[in-house]
């Protein structure tokens, strides 16, 4: 349960949490404020964990609202409750130490910096004896250029089922809550980022080789006028991509939305905003909810890292 303890904190399942500005208003265009980004996160929290269960989490923040810059944080900062899960990252010249998210109050936690956006990579931190971390999703981003629409972006993201679904991938499509959409399949058998890479690379430069008109693979701004730019580079091991579920620090509270296919065809396609989907969740449950299954060997409960001081 989520209930107003005393003084400015918030009991969550258990677990407290110091609260500040609470009616601040976060966007300023819809006049969102605070409480309801922590309240759509806590709402949000049973469908959208599985998909960040075991993914290094970089936190996007806007402490000012939307209107003000934003900042990309990653290391966990050593205020942090010492009940978050985490996980440290080994670089040449330092250790990143990312929060995990297990439960309702982590999400809460990030939500309480203004931490709009959650971004994770592909890969779940593995088992201590598993070696490297593998990919076990696919992610094709794809992006309207100038003068393209989110139904042109559909409709390559139906092409890019068919292409899946031809090699046995099921493809989800995710609606970004920003211009484009974002798409993911599921791999029964985790594979290194970099085999990920090449085969969503595959992907996109043989359908822009068979559709030049209205498909670019290439990074280029200067090519992508009236095409869809499928960016396929998403699923390098050091990339991320926005969390299914996770807010926009847009001008309005859009959301990584997932999408039925035969929904992505009806015409006036958009963006979905926070309601939105707290509504179709509560009404249909979550349309991904077979990407992000455990697979074989891997325990629900990601393996904590010790800290590194
Ligand atoms: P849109 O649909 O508007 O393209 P998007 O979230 O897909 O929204 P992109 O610019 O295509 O935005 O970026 C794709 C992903 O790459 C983001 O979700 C984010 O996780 C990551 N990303 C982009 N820019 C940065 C950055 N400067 N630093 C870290 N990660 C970034
Ligand atoms: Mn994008
Ligand atoms: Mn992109």
């Amino acid at each position: 349960m989520v209930g107003m303890g005393g003084g400015e904190s918030l009991d969550v399942d258990g677990r407290r949490i110091a609260i500040t500005n609470l009616a601040k208003v976060l966007y300023p265009a819809t006049g969102t404020r605070k409480f309801e980004v922590i309240d759509y996160y806590t709402r949000i929290a049973d469908v959208m964990l599985p998909h960040l269960a075991g993914r290094p989490i970089t936190r996007k923040r806007w402490p000012n609202g939307v209107e003000s810059a934003p900042f990309f944080e990653k290391d966990l900062p050593s205020s942090a409750p010492e009940w978050l899960a985490r996980y440290a990252e080994q670089h040449s010249q330092r250790v990143i130490t990312y929060p995990l998210a297990t439960s309702r109050a982590d999400l809460v936690w990030f939500a309480q910096m203004a931490a709009l956006e959650l971004h994770t990579p592909q890969w779940r931190v593995p088992n201590p004896d598993d070696g490297p971390p593998k990919a076990d999703r696919l992610v094709l981003d794809l992006d309207p250029g100038p003068n393209v629409s989110l139904s042109q972006c559909a409709e390559v993201a139906l092409m890019i089922r068919d292409m899946l679904s031809g090699a046995g991938l099921t493809a989800f499509p995710v609606t970004s809550g920003g211009k484009g959409m974002h798409l993911y399949a599921r791999f029964e058998r985790p594979v290194s980022p970099d085999s990920a890479r090449t085969v969503a690379r595959q992907i996109a430069t043989s359908l822009a080789a068979t559709h030049p008109d209205s498909i670019t693979a290439t990074m280029t701004k200067a090519v992508r006028e009236g095409k869809v730019f499928i960016d396929w580079s998403q699923n390098s091991g050091s990339k991320t991509t926005l969390a299914p579920y996770s807010l926009r620090g847009r001008e309005q509270p859009w959301v990584a939305a997932p999408r039925t296919w035969s929904e992505l065809t009806e015409p006036n396609l958009r963006q979905l905003l926070f309601h939105e989907v707290l509504e179709r969740v509560d009404a249909d449950g979550d349309p991904l909810a077979d990407l992000d299954l455990p697979h074989p060997g891997e325990t629900a409960e990601p393996s904590i890292n010790p800290v590194v001081s």
